[in-house]
């Protein structure tokens, strides 16, 4: 086509063209990164994908909501703690450090005795008072090298994890004809074909309290029909062919026998091949055991009450993890957080009226002794225990916190939690705890509390994905400076919670 060439055209045209080109590139960048958050929208890997580390984060709310009388003369250091806690990145640091320089945790290994002696001596640092280990003995269980093969029809290896407090294969393994069941029912109705085979529990995720119980029973609810093995269908939302381990629990006077999880997708791949009438035989081969029982610790620091320093508020995380990963959110995450909370009242020269106590509690994963020693070895001051909080639950974006105690208690934290509402961390769930708090909430019906959090904790929970990378540092600074206002409030408000 043949244009009669004027300049005010050519100008015009030219500029036209540059308008499109530019409006283009800007609908593509835009339309891009839209899609990029919107792929970055949810989840521990999707935070770590979206991650700034924008410090401050912008605030939740802005708009005061109102809070109740007795309440007013806490919002000041309320705000001092939330801006202390969101002013950089300090705990995400350290839980990073803590990962990074020692690893897994596992009860009894060198790496959670160097990670005890490393805290001890940075709580001391933090000017933390009464810094100190509580001994503990702890079960040694060690993995050793596992593996799991299909033998037939076509040789190849299946990714697996053995479960914590396993026993081990003899060294050439134990081979077998694969059976899959996908209850306990289905089972006991399978009993004449169990005897002499590897059971697979195919049973998919739904939430952990009802899947756990294959990985927990499942073995020994197996064995006892004449398994030679059990492999459990990871307990957790499929996810990228990984497994998940966690631990065992065999029945006394039943034969023992070796288990292994199993990713979904393996699990779901031997299911697809005995519907179609294959007969699978696997192998399976694990070096787990149990050395003698290992010196281990309860790491505790506190700030003294400046008025009423034999009451106590306790709160806390566990310091072990599973040997996978580097237990950074199961339980890391809870431990940094709890311990910043602290270093936090204290940096502040906030010298509550009662005591807070920080305990990092040993051996949750694969035996519990850390919290049955704490209340062994507090027992006769549990009464003199105001509320124990514990955060085991991922250090996500924090929503609040669940409670469990009486109905005027519960008033209590929901008024203190409207000091939380910049950070739309202001829910109280119906109820709080935690495996380490158990013990001796229920041996002295102590006000118990867990923090709570939105973010797919069950995704990684136990795999060797649970890495500092899928925790937001804003998330963890979010949830330190909650647990920090709720502590230091019932620490400090002038009648105890009751
Ligand atoms: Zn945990």
């Amino acid at each position: 086509m043949f244009v009669r060439r004027s300049a005010p055209l050519l100008v015009l045209v030219v500029l036209l063209l540059t308008a499109l080109v530019f409006c283009l590139k800007a609908e593509a960048t835009s339309g891009a990164s839209a899609a990029a958050s919107a792929r970055a929208s949810s989840g521990p890997v999707a935070s770590a994908l979206r991650r700034k580390h924008q410090f401050p984060p912008p605030a939740a709310d802005t708009r005061q909501k109102a809070t109740p009388e007795w309440i007013a003369p806490y919002r000041e250091a309320a705000a001092r703690l939330i801006g202390e806690a969101l002013a950089n990145d300090a705990a995400w640091q350290r839980l990073a450090y803590l990962g990074d320089t020692f690893g897994s945790r596992l009860s009894g290994s060198p790496n959670l005795a160097a990670a005890i002696t490393w805290a001890l001596d940075e709580m001391a640092r933090d000017g933390l008072e009464n810094v100190h280990a509580e001994p503990v003995q702890v079960p040694h269980w060690v993995r050793g090298r596992e593996s799991l093969e299909i033998v037939g029809p076509i040789p190849q290896p299946l990714v697996v994890l053995g479960l914590g407090n396993s026993i081990g294969t003899p060294p050439g393994g134990v081979e077998a004809d694969l059976l899959v069941v996908h209850s306990f029912e289905e089972l006991e109705m399978s009993r004449d074909r169990v005897k002499g085979r590897i059971v697979l529990f195919n049973v998919p995720f739904t939430t952990y309290g009802e899947t756990v119980r294959y990985r927990t029973n499942g073995p020994s609810r197996a064995a006892a029909l004449g398994a030679v093995a059990t492999l459990v269908r990871a307990v957790g939302p499929a996810a990228l062919r990984l497994p998940h381990t966690g631990t065992l629990v065999y029945t006394d006077g039943q034969p023992q026998v070796p288990a292994a999880a199993l990713s979904a997708e393996d699990a779901a791949r031997l299911q697809r091949m005995v519907d179609r009438g294959t007969k699978v035989r696997l192998r399976l081969t694990m070096e787990a055991r149990f050395l003698p029982d290992a010196d281990s610790a309860n790491v505790v620091g506190e700030i003294r009450g400046r008025e009423r320093p034999e009451e106590v508020v306790v709160i806390g995380g566990h310091f072990d993890s599973w040997d996978v990963g580097t237990g950074s959110t199961d339980d890391g995450g809870g431990c940094v957080a709890t311990w910043e909370a602290l270093r936090l009242i204290k940096k502040l020269n906030l010298r509550p009226r009662r005591t807070v106590r920080l305990v990092l509690w040993t051996n949750e994963e694969n035996g519990g002794r850390g919290g049955l020693a704490y209340r062994d070895q507090h027992e006769s001051e549990l009464a003199s225990h105001v509320m124990m909080l514990e955060s085991d639950g991922g250090v996500f974006r924090p929503r609040g916190f669940g409670f469990s105690g009486s109905e005027s208690a519960r008033a209590r934290v929901r008024d203190i939690a409207t000091l939380l509402s910049s950070l739309d961390a202001d829910w109280i769930g119906p109820s709080g705890g935690g495996a380490d708090i158990g013990p001796s909430v229920q041996q002295a019906n102590i006000p118990a509390m867990a923090l709570d959090v939105e973010g797919e904790y069950f995704l990684i929970h136990h795999t060797p994905a649970d890495t500092v990378d899928k925790i937001d540092p804003q998330d963890i600074a979010r949830s330190t400076a909650a647990i920090a206002v709720m502590t230091y409030v019932i620490a400090d408000m002038p009648e105890r919670l009751r």
